[in-house]
């Protein structure tokens, strides 16, 4: 069974559907990834009721956001948005730059 542990934060994160993250009537995402924290981590997954079907909740580190995922969402490789938003063999080239101004 897929875990939200199993994912790349930054990538769940991004596909949060609550009403903070997403506007309910369009769908419109009201953050940036850019404004996400660097050391955004999974602090705490729990199974929960999505929707009435089986899913996890997560707690967020280090600003305690909360989200929830369906069991059957996160079975999709692609997730919701055409991913990849799996840890295992995604390249992570967006988090490192090398050039980095002294
Ligand atoms: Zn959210």
């Amino acid at each position: 069974m897929p875990r939200p542990t199993q994912c790349e934060p930054m990538w769940l994160r991004d596909n949060c559907a609550c009403a903070e993250c997403r506007d309910p009537r369009n769908g419109q995402k009201l953050f940036q990834i850019t404004d996400l924290p660097q050391d955004l981590a999974v602090a705490a997954e729990t199974a929960a009721e999505v929707d009435g079907a089986p899913g996890w909740e997560v707690v967020w580190s280090p600003d305690g956001h909360r989200s929830r995922y369906a069991d059957a969402w996160l079975g999709e490789p692609e997730g919701g948005s055409g991913g990849p938003g799996w840890a295992t063999g995604v390249p992570r080239t967006a988090r490192s730059s090398g050039s980095r101004p002294i």
